[in-house]
């Protein structure tokens, strides 16, 4: 079988471009602590480059940024 690009059924609702699943790299800034997380599963349009989540994937994402903030911030005494 043929490795077929999973397109998402809707278009784009910036632009009306199609919507390819992808591995994007988000970063993350808090008090002057940069993150990064990666390998993150999202919708990007091949027009505008606009990153729509699955349902919960943005949660998700937030949780972990949060979690890493918590653990860069953590004073250790
Ligand atoms: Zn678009």
């Amino acid at each position: 079988m043929k490795q077929q690009k999973e397109l998402m059924e809707q278009p784009c609702s910036e632009c009306g471009g199609t919507l390819e699943k992808k591995s994007i790299t988000q970063e993350f800034e808090r008090e002057g602590i940069k993150i990064k997380l990666s390998g993150i599963k999202a919708w990007v349009c091949s027009g505008c480059g606009e990153t729509y989540f699955q349902p919960g994937g943005a949660d998700k994402v937030a949780k972990a940024a949060n979690c890493l903030f918590e653990l860069a911030l953590r004073k250790t005494t």
